[in-house]
């Protein structure tokens, strides 16, 4: 301990100016302010969180600092004042209930004491600190949406507002962006098998090849219904309990077809009909797989498509479709 170097930091080179609280033109203010910051000292140890670590003997008096004329820069005093005391003791109290495993608090001093950017690593005078709760719900949703395991990482150690977080403007701006973008992206392959569970991507392509190989026995079209509930049912046979979106079934199907298949309503019924010449396509297209497998688990029902298809008296369709035999042309 060298009394002539700050009595936080121990610094022997830093261009802020030492102070000592002595000096003061307030009468008794000098020592109110080392009974105030020793007070400080002992709270912060109580709680397993000193700003930094001390030199400073633990059972030092206001006495000895006074007699010392103990000096400190005042970025090194301000990390003991009150508020600091506050948000740190906030903070435990928050935390008390879950992680205040010794790694959580290393983690957190990591944060805190460097000032870098929560972001990018990067230091900067234009560091803004995170001071709201809100920031932190915001940041933390995206991460944990966008698997940033990274950043994840940053932020187990306690909300933004405790670790003291920073941030630069034009950082916070980027990741909202690429958020933004992410999200797009992500309702953009909805429609995809992307991200459906291995059973339903197991059941679309069972459906497909089953509907292919009506096809190519001749049967180009297809009640919506009937499929969904073959599509539902086999889920089910696999444990999948979950409602099937209509619709969404429908686009998927005609995506996987890229205009082979058209849709075709009467306002009630809903149809996908094969184009013509899709048998021939898709005969040469089955040949080089070997996906007949699959389409047996569907063969018990195929019956009741056909007959479900049949009893549809009401049902027009335009063009050459009105039959389900493909006739060429
Ligand atoms: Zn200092
Ligand atoms: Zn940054």
């Amino acid at each position: 301990m060298n009394w002539e170097f700050c009595l936080i930091c121990q610094a022997k080179e830093k261009p802020e100016p030492l102070k000592c609280p002595l000096d003061s033109l307030q009468d008794g203010a000098g020592i109110e302010a080392y009974r105030s910051f020793l007070n400080n000292v002992v709270e912060f140890r109580k709680i397993g969180s000193l700003p930094v670590e001390l030199k400073l003997k633990e059972d030092i008096s206001i006495e000895e600092l006074c007699t010392y004329r103990a000096v400190w820069h005042k970025s090194c005093h301000l990390k003991f004042a009150n508020s600091k005391l506050d948000r740190a003791q906030q903070k435990i109290k928050r935390k008390s209930t879950a992680d205040s495993s010794s790694q959580a608090k290393k983690a957190k001093r990591q944060v805190s004491d460097q000032n870098v950017c929560i972001f990018c690593d990067e230091q900067g005078n234009d560091l803004h600190q995170v001071l709201t709760l809100e920031v932190d719900r915001d940041v933390k949703e995206m991460a944990v949406q966008m698997k940033d395991s990274q950043l994840i990482g940053k932020l187990a150690a306690g909300d933004m507002v405790a670790i003291e977080a920073k941030y630069h403007s034009r950082c916070m701006l980027a990741y909202k962006r690429k958020y933004t973008a992410y999200v797009k992206s992500c309702s953009e392959t909805e429609t995809s098998a992307n991200d459906d569970s291995p059973a339903e991507a197991r059941t679309l392509a069972e459906l497909i090849s089953f509907m292919e190989s009506s096809a190519e026995s001749g049967i180009l079209l297809f009640k919506l219904s009937s499929l969904h509930d073959l599509y539902v049912s086999r889920l089910r046979n696999l444990h999948v309990d979950k409602s099937v979106n209509k619709t969404r079934l429908k686009n998927r199907i005609i995506e996987h077809y890229h205009g082979e298949i058209q849709e075709q309503t009467d306002g009630k019924n809903t149809v996908l009909v094969f184009s013509q010449g899709i048998e021939t396509l898709l005969k040469d297209a089955l040949k080089k797989r070997s996906c007949e497998e699959e389409a047996f688990n569907f063969v018990n029902v195929a019956k009741y498509i056909r007959n479900d298809v049949f009893q549809m008296p009401r049902f027009s369709f335009p063009q050459s479709a009105s039959s389900n035999q493909y006739h060429p042309a």
